[in-house]
């Protein structure tokens, strides 16, 4: 799919999520990078959101818990380009009910091409580039020529 290019502000929307078995780990991750975070607009799932809000004193604009919708919720903001970095500490060793909803998540995160991180060393690169503090040029699907592209084959 061809790509444009969207303007992203120093100040980026990041989005925290974590499934219970990962939560303590996210949370400590958090703290650490506290100095960071707290330049950015954070979002997460209703859980998530009202652990690190807890633990970090940083406003959190929450979504409902994850199980509820709240992945579908941040799948839409993606697709919306109002996410622009999605901090996932998925569990590998535990099977979620709501893994339709996980999957969906993670292919829009895919399909709009924003940054993931699923692991604190992974969470720790990105965090530390030098984009995170900078306005940036991101590339993005061109939406509008895939439609028009669809709309010709009809
Ligand atoms: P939660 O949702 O933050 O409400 O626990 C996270 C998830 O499991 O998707």
């Amino acid at each position: 799919m061809k790509m444009i290019q969207q303007a992203l502000p120093a100040k980026k929307h990041i989005a925290l999520v974590a499934h219970d078995g990962r939560k303590h780990a996210l949370k400590s991750w958090c703290e650490k990078h506290l100095d960071v975070l707290k330049q950015h607009s954070l979002y997460g799932t209703g859980t998530t959101g009202h652990l690190i809000e807890q633990a970090t004193h940083l406003p959190v604009h929450k979504l409902l818990s994850g199980p509820m919708g709240g992945d579908q919720q941040l799948g839409a903001l993606i697709a919306e380009h109002d996410i622009h970095l999605l901090i996932f500490f998925w569990d590998p060793l535990a099977s979620q009910p709501h893994d339709p909803d996980v999957k969906a998540l993670l292919r829009l995160a895919a399909v709009w091409n924003i940054p993931v991180a699923c692991n604190e060393s992974s969470a720790d690169m990105i965090l530390s580039s030098s984009l995170m503090n900078t306005p940036m040029m991101r590339d993005m699907p061109d939406y509008q020529g895939y439609l028009n592209e669809r709309l010709g084959q009809q």
